[in-house]
């Protein structure tokens, strides 16, 4: 198939085309699947990418790749699209994209919220924070005055109204932007500053802002720290209320090889880690160290800085339910939320606090992004006014911040460079996994119709079997698991059908020095399986060790 090209956002109908058809193409690498329905129908898509002919996804360790939760953040969904046709046209080409796909696997599931994001691309747009089920009242919003395209643009941007006591007045350097009228300031031409939109039932006096009727927000939906509505904003009436969360969970719980998660969001240009709703003290100490060494590895492919949410991403004070808590909170996968695209770092402008800036920043930041729209993006971040004669508030002008194509996303002449870095990054993490190999075997016979069998496996990883510390602690991970199939008429001298043996560490966590008083290395990577099988002479028996993180070995073996 041609390349999928990076130069345009895909609506629903033409990403499931896309997906489709990498897998029809690509056969031995890719499946589609639908892991659920969405509220308006849609199937959610999930693509499998691994080398099948060296075993199925779920014998292997796996990363989640996801994006576009919140439905105007449709470059999270390139990202993650960016990232399967990176697999594909790697595959065979580039050395660790090769022996990724061999050993490991992928769940991309590039976008979460097809019916949020359909919407917020459609021809006539409108913008909701998440999916478009009704709630919390599924009924009309109040009167007031409602965000739309009222002039017909395809676009919604900002209403500059003139207002003898408006907050806004023009700037004097560059009178497109709007800045704060001074505190003590009278007597100039002020402005009011609405979305674009009508007034349902307008009194001539007062205008009330409403938000549309679709108030759900799926990333705060999960069962980590749900907390009811009047105190997070979006949470849905209970934990996994929505199709498209409950799915999601379903998919995670039935796929415990998931080792690392990248629930992929828009905009800021930082790698947010967990933890989101604790402290870095409260974190296993290796954990806390993967979490840098990968954010560093993340910084240097992306240039984005990598930075924990509790600690330099809260607005306040609070604890989020989102995807990212869960799945670190609960299950002890890592978990990464990427803020994709860094507007105003492109423009020179790098806030002190992220959350801080976009509440309050000054003038002189927006001259810098004004200008970076103008000089680098053919000024499609800002939409020159243009007047408008709106039917409740008379003369006004439409235009300013293009909110969709440069504050939550690039414009499309820059989709391609923004995605390009990620794929790197992904399949570095994955190649870090746990991963159960065979290191030896052997069948000794002890008498005629007796035999030793001992099969060694090994973690050729750097991570432990359990993957994070956090797994562990939480007790969500399992034990190796060793199976041996007997042919008919064989029975077991010593050793069981089935048994568990414990966790496999890896190379992490080790100390990085050769000079200390006490170093030994430790053969705690592997283990010895062994059974004394009686009445199996000529026959084959089948070994499995099986690792729900690290993947699982088979082994046939003749007693002769
Ligand atoms: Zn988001």
């Amino acid at each position: 198939m041609p390349r999928v090209k990076f130069d345009t956002y895909y609506k629903y109908d033409e990403l499931t085309a896309i997906l489709h058809r990498l897998a029809e193409d690509y056969p031995d690498l890719v499946n589609v699947s639908s892991y659920g329905k969405s509220h308006e129908g849609r199937d959610l898509w999930v693509a499998t990418v691994t080398n099948f002919k060296t075993g199925p996804a779920e014998e292997k360790p796996a990363m989640l790749v996801d994006g576009n939760i919140h439905a105007p953040e449709v470059i999270a969904s390139m990202v993650a699209l960016r990232h399967l046709c990176d697999l594909v046209e790697g595959y065979g080409t580039d050395d660790d994209i090769t022996r990724c796909l061999d050993t490991r696997a992928f769940y991309i599931i590039p976008r979460v919220n097809v019916d949020g994001a359909e919407l917020a691309l459609s021809d006539e747009p409108r913008f909701v924070r998440s999916s478009t089920r009704p709630y919390p009242f599924d009924e009309e919003p109040l009167d007031g005055l409602l965000a739309e395209d009222i002039n017909g643009d395809g676009h919604i941007f900002t209403m500059r109204v003139p207002d003898t006591n408006g907050r806004w007045k023009k700037d004097p350097d560059d009178p497109r932007l709007m800045i704060e009228r001074g505190p003590t300031e009278e007597g100039g031409d002020y402005f009011m500053l609405l979305p674009e939109g009508r007034i349902r039932n307008y009194d001539g006096v007062t205008v009330t802002p409403r938000h549309a009727k679709e108030g759900l927000d799926l990333n705060r939906n999960w069962p980590s720290y749900w907390k009811r509505e009047h105190e997070q904003q979006g949470a849905g009436p209970f934990p996994l209320s929505e199709p498209e969360t409950h799915a999601q969970a379903s998919f995670i719980s039935s796929h415990p090889n998931i080792i690392t998660w990248i629930a992929g969001h828009s905009f800021t240009g930082v790698l947010l880690r967990a933890g989101y709703n604790e402290p870095d003290d409260k974190m296993p100490m290796t954990d806390e160290a993967h979490y840098k060494m990968v954010g560093e590895k993340g910084t240097e492919l992306s240039g984005y800085p990598a930075i924990s949410v509790y600690h330099d991403f809260r607005y306040g004070r609070e604890t989020i339910a989102g995807t990212v808590g869960w799945g670190w909170d609960h299950l002890g996968i890592f978990l990464w939320s990427p803020e994709y695209w860094a507007p105003y770092r492109n423009a020179g402008v790098e806030p002190e606090h992220y959350g801080r800036w976009l509440a309050r920043h000054d003038a002189d930041d927006q001259r810098k992004m004004l200008a970076y729209s103008d000089k680098e993006l053919d000024g499609i971040g800002f939409a020159p006014w243009k007047e408008f004669d709106h039917p409740e508030l008379g003369p006004v002008e439409i235009g300013g911040w293009n909110l969709f194509r440069f504050l939550y996303n690039p414009p499309e002449s820059q989709i391609e460079k923004e995605t390009a870095p990620f794929s790197k990054w992904f399949t570095w993490q994955l190649l870090m996994s746990p991963r159960l190999a065979l290191r030896s075997s052997k069948v000794e016979a002890l008498a005629h119709d007796t035999h030793l069998i001992q099969v060694v496996v090994e973690n050729t990883g750097y991570l432990p079997s359990y993957g994070s510390g956090k797994a562990l602690e939480l007790k969500a991970v399992r034990d190796l698991v060793a199976e041996i199939t007997l042919p008919e008429g064989a029975s077991l001298i010593q050793g069981e059908l089935r048994s568990e043996h414990g966790q496999l560490e890896g190379r992490a966590g080790k100390p990085s020095i050769t000079l200390g008083a006490f170093l030994s290395d430790k053969t705690d990577n592997r283990v010895k399986l062994e059974w004394i099988v009686k009445g199996a002479s000529g026959h084959q028996v089948e070994i499995t060790a099986r690792h729900d993180k690290a993947g699982h070995v088979r082994t046939s073996l003749r007693c002769d």
